[in-house]
């Protein structure tokens, strides 16, 4: 049998256990062009929040009763396209189960012996290609810059702050509990990390960043990100990357009130979205596994064990709680 994890119930705000349903169905055959394979690691990322809404976004939501949507690295086990053979490792949107049908054409082939197969969820995926494109495309930084990153010891977070660190800047990030913040300076090498929970934000801020922000690479919005952009340098580039401080309000908090000094310094506010650059996503990974190769790049890994935990695990990293990136292994 396949075991799965469905919507059960759209969320009012955080969501709840009682949001999600395990179930089980006969692991199905792939037909002609498709692959089955069995689920080993499993991403969970903030985006997830968005499909469970109906909200106006950018892809279509996940149906009450659907299975939860989500990447993940499997093994094939059978195959009905003649491109993949059994024991290979995949990865692809094959969503919160332990088997999937997926066709081929959707899959990625990934080598386990370049890294260990679950940096394909983060470092070496579109958690690194996130970074990768915001960073270097959206906030174009220069030797020298102060880049400041919020959400910077999550997934995404991590990985901008050693690329901006590497391209010669002066890094500042932001996270919540002196556990984050001292892997802020000591695994991921921030020149300067606030606890935005603990700490005066507007003084740690001036401090660390006495000519001003060069970019800023917003991971949470809100009132976070408004205090930020008033230390905005002039020609500051902001690279609208998440705002997961609004994803479980039931009303969005009011816009910025410090809009007027971004005419002041001149500064650019620009939203991306990884799927848009898949045509270089070559390019990233060759960078980003490069950078992995050598040693530069580090990463944590925060780890759940068994599918039936990952609705606990999902809505403890929207509060939080993970330490790095989040995934369930099965
Ligand atoms: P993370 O690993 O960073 O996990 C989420 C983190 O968000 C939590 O650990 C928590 O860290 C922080 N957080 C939660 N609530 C708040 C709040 N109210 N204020 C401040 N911080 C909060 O997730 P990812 O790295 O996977 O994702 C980071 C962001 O990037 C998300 O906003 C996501 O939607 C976005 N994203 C965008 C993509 C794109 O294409 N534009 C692609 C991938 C991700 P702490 O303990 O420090 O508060």
């Amino acid at each position: 049998m396949n075991r799965q994890i469905t919507l059960a119930a759209r969320p009012v705000g955080l969501p709840k256990e009682s949001d999600f349903a395990l179930v089980e169905e006969p692991i199905q055959k792939p037909g002609p062009g498709q692959v089955l394979v069995r689920t080993h690691w499993l991403s969970l990322d903030p985006y997830m929040r968005g499909r469970m809404s109906e909200a106006r976004s950018y892809a279509k939501p996940t149906q009450v009763g659907e299975v939860m949507t989500g990447q993940a690295v499997g093994e094939v086990v059978d195959s009905g396209d003649g491109r993949f053979a059994a024991g290979e490792l995949v990865v692809g949107q094959l969503g919160w189960q332990e088997y999937a049908v997926a066709r081929g054409g959707a899959l990625r082939k990934i080598d386990a012996t370049l890294a260990p197969a679950q940096v394909y969820l983060h470092a070496l995926g579109t958690t690194g290609l996130t970074a990768y494109f915001g960073l270097f495309d959206v906030g174009r930084p220069k030797p020298g810059d102060t880049v400041v990153v919020s959400g910077a010891a999550g997934a995404v977070g991590q990985i901008v702050g050693q690329l901006a660190r590497i391209a010669g800047c002066r890094t500042v990030g932001l996270a919540g509990g002196p556990e984050k913040v001292a892997d802020l300076r000591e695994l991921y090498g921030y020149d300067v990390g606030i606890d935005y929970k603990a700490d005066d934000v507007n003084a740690a801020l001036k401090e660390a960043c006495p000519r001003g922000v060069d970019i800023y690479f917003d991971n949470v919005g809100g009132a976070l990100s408004e205090t930020i952009f008033r230390r905005l340098a002039i020609g500051g580039r902001v690279a609208v990357c998440g705002q997961i401080s609004q994803y479980n309000l039931t009303e969005p908090e009011l816009a910025p009130r410090s809009l007027g000094l971004l005419i002041v310094v001149r500064a650019r506010l620009e939203g991306f979205l990884v799927s848009d650059y898949a045509h270089r996503f070559e390019e990233g990974l060759t960078r980003l596994g490069g950078l992995l190769a050598d040693g530069r790049l580090r990463y944590r890994e925060d780890v759940t064990e068994g599918l039936e935990q990952a609705p606990r695990a999902f809505i403890g990293m929207l509060q939080g709680e993970n330490r790095g990136k989040t995934l369930v292994k099965l």
